[in-house]
């Protein structure tokens, strides 16, 4: 038999392997779960380890064990109403323990008083002697049959255990089949990972949990190593190619500083360093690529206009492109206002605009005739079509992911300059993962003349005060926030949504003030139309769920109240309050929560505490190890199957230095063995990254 591998098979769908359904395909697909490949990339969430017998009187309270007992007594049952308790007690030579089954009636037919069997179940402290609940257990010939070392996976309603472990096997188990090395072998060797091939096996059929620890190493190293080393060639392969290199000379840097002077405050230092900076990466004749990082507040819009109304006078056009309709139609005004006079055209392009706007609008753009094209990701439809793009710029770039970075072309194979903003504080090791191909500017200094937000929690008790808060502020003419963590009420969930808090500050506690609503499932057009109300100041209260996050800015609002705080992550928060202390005015953010939890009380103490998003990020990885702060939805990290950001620290070390290794032998990634890294790269992370020439 000849020893060829099967690679096809990875993208077979499962539904070729045996005892697959249609109605079960549908359920492996509810777990991102369509080929074979998925299917080996399903990685378990635990193990469960049935080795390690444990003679009953060494039995500890709180940890999940495994032994051999015999059946004591009678097992008893018990009901009370729809409950039913069903005990038995449990001994060895050593000692003995108290079992209960809640609600598993059937149980009693299959324990007999007098045999032996396996169990495994968390020891608890049961009083006057330890108890085990739910325990599972196994005769003693079942148990000597089958595997004592086996996954958990994930699952969804509808699927069982049995159903995934049974797919990995056949998947597996496929002729001729064994899973390619997508690590260049000298990196593998040197690094001491085990194969792709022994990795992808063991993480489903391990014999030990040394063997899990092995494979783990391996495909998470992979994942590190390829996004990294990916990232890196996106940008050593940058220097080789076009940008739309800008004279910019004395007139057109005379009307950038004309239109600074309009401006109707000073530059910080931080602005005008990284303005300075962007200047000079368009004068390059090679496409820039520049994160501009800087807290909620710090002034990134009106960096990237300036930035923009150079390239358009330079004769190019620009995209700005926002994470929400709400953004994208708050930026096409306030930036037509800050080039008020400037000559250029600006366009917005968002799900609102009618077929036959956009017809219009596509056709103009062709021409050339707008300037600056201002959308969420609609802009990056292939039908919209430049004459001469010169810069792209993302907005709030955490909210898309490495896979939505922009990369949109130029007129011939011209590559535009890109300019990422982000509110996000990111450590250099993770700006290494997710922007790993973009040069940083930091602006760490604030707008002169900003007070730090107030900040504080409040309970259901303190509802009046709440209230008296919001109306002081509206009788002062300023302007109000209160988002709710949903837009409905929910029958599961005791959470005040937005419904229903609107109706109540609507009807019942200020008829007399103008409030609004505004979440997610309205209309695009209407967003705009609320947010355009909100922004004129027509609206006093807007009652909003999390579209409200990123970017909003009315600075005449000066509270915010969030209800069911304890719903949001402490980024988010951080997020949704720089939407007020804007201007100079005193603001103010009250968290309302009802929560016990110590550790949720901890977190938004720390937001009280604190006015810097760098302050809140470190509190937070201190409070919670793996906060939430940089979790994977909320800045579009890579979603790692195995590695874990903050767990494999020492290994994200390792998978960069490799890539180092790597880069120096290798720098354009040409030679046969390191082929596989952009080829794996471009696999799992899209086209959308890939470069001409890489
Ligand atoms: P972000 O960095 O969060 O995107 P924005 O660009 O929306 O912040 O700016 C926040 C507010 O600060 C806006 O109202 C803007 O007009 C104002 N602003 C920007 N730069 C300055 C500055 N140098 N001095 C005073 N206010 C400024
Ligand atoms: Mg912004």
């Amino acid at each position: 038999m000849s020893e060829t591998a099967d690679t096809s098979w990875l993208e077979q769908q499962v539904s070729i392997l045996p005892g697959i359904s249609d109605k079960r395909q549908k359920l492996f697909a509810k777990l991102g779960v369509a080929t074979i490949g998925d299917l080996l990339w399903l990685m378990p969430r635990a193990y469960e380890n049935w080795q390690e017998r444990v003679p009953v009187a060494q039995l500890k309270e709180g940890q999940t064990s495994v032994f051999e007992a015999m059946i004591d007594n009678v097992p008893s049952m018990n009901r009370r109403g729809k409950l039913s308790y069903l005990r038995a007690r449990l001994s060895d030579d050593t000692g003995s323990v108290n079992a209960i089954w809640f609600n598993q009636p059937w149980i009693a037919e299959q324990l007999r008083r007098g045999e032996r069997y396996i169990f495994r179940g968390k020891i608890e402290d049961g009083g006057r002697q330890r108890s085990v609940s739910n325990p599972d257990f196994r005769t003693l010939e079942v148990a000597a049959e089958s595997s004592d070392f086996f996954p958990i996976y994930p699952l969804t309603a509808g699927l069982y255990q049995g159903n995934i472990r049974h797919a990995v096997t056949s998947a597996l188990k496929h002729r001729n089949f064994f899973i390619e090395e997508s690590l260049p072998h000298e990196v593998r060797v040197t690094a001491r990972l085990a194969t792709a091939d022994y990795a992808l096996r063991r993480i489903h059929y391990p014999s030990s949990e040394h063997e899990v620890d092995i494979a783990r190493r391996r495909l998470a190293f992979e994942e590190l190593f390829l996004v990294v080393a990916g990232l890196r060639a996106l940008k050593v392969g940058r220097e080789n190619e076009k940008g739309p290199a800008m004279n910019l000379g004395t007139g057109v840097m005379d009307r950038l500083q004309q239109l600074i002077k309009r401006l109707p405050f000073e530059l910080t230092p931080s602005q005008q360093k990284t303005l300075d900076l962007i200047v000079s990466d368009f004068r390059r004749s090679i496409p820039g690529n520049r994160l501009v990082q800087g807290d909620v507040g710090s002034g990134k819009t009106v960096v990237a206009v300036a930035a923009m109304a150079v390239a358009c006078w330079e004769g190019y056009q620009c995209v700005l492109m926002t994470p929400t309709t709400i953004l994208a139609g708050q930026h096409a005004k306030s930036i037509a206002g800050l080039l008020d006079g400037s000559g250029l055209e600006i366009a917005l392009l968002t799900g609102a605009t009618t077929a036959a706007q956009r017809r219009i609008l596509l056709e103009k753009l062709t021409k050339g005739s707008i300037d600056i094209l201002i959308g969420t990701h609609a802009v990056l439809e292939e039908d919209v079509v430049f004459s001469n793009l010169g810069c792209c710029v993302t907005d709030e770039q955490h909210r898309f992911g490495v896979r939505q970075r922009v990369t949109l072309t130029g007129s011939g194979d011209i590559i535009p300059h890109v300019l990422v903003m982000s509110a996000t504080p990111i450590p250099r090791t993770l700006a290494m993962i997710l922007y790993g191909d973009l040069d940083i500017s930091e602006m760490k200094d604030m707008p002169k003349g900003r007070r730090p937000i107030k900040t504080y929690t409040a309970t259901e008790r303190d509802r009046s005060r709440v209230d008296g808060i919001i109306r002081r502020q509206v009788e002062e003419g300023h302007k109000v926030y209160v988002v709710c963590p949903m837009i409905e009420d929910s029958d599961t969930l005791e959470l005040n949504s937005a419904e229903s808090t609107f109706q109540r500050l609507s009807d019942q506690i200020f008829p007399d003030y103008r409030v609004a609503l505004i979440h997610g499932r309205l209309k695009s057009k209407d967003k705009l139309a609320i947010m355009d109300a909100f922004g004129k100041g027509e609206i006093d209260i807007l009652v909003s769920t999390t579209v409200i996050e990123v970017g909003i800015d009315q600075p005449d609002a000066t509270l915010l109240v969030v209800e069911n705080a304890e719903r949001f992550g402490l980024s988010q928060l951080h997020q949704l309050r720089g939407r007020v202390g804007r201007a100079s005015h005193q603001s103010y953010c009250v968290l309302v929560s009802d929560s016990q939890d110590p550790m949720i009380k901890k977190r938004l103490t720390v937001l009280c505490k604190n006015n810097s998003g760098f302050a809140i990020a470190e509190e937070d990885l201190r409070l919670r190890g793996p906060g939430d702060f940089f979790g994977v939805q909320q800045h579009g990290l890579p979603d790692f199957k195995v590695a874990n950001l903050y767990e494999d620290g020492g290994l994200l070390r390792e998978a960069a230095e490799a890539a180092e290794l790597v880069f120096r032998q290798d720098p354009g990634l040409v030679k046969p063995e390191n082929q596989v890294i952009m080829r794996e790269f471009r696999a799992r992370y899209g086209a959308r990254l890939s470069r001409p020439g890489l």
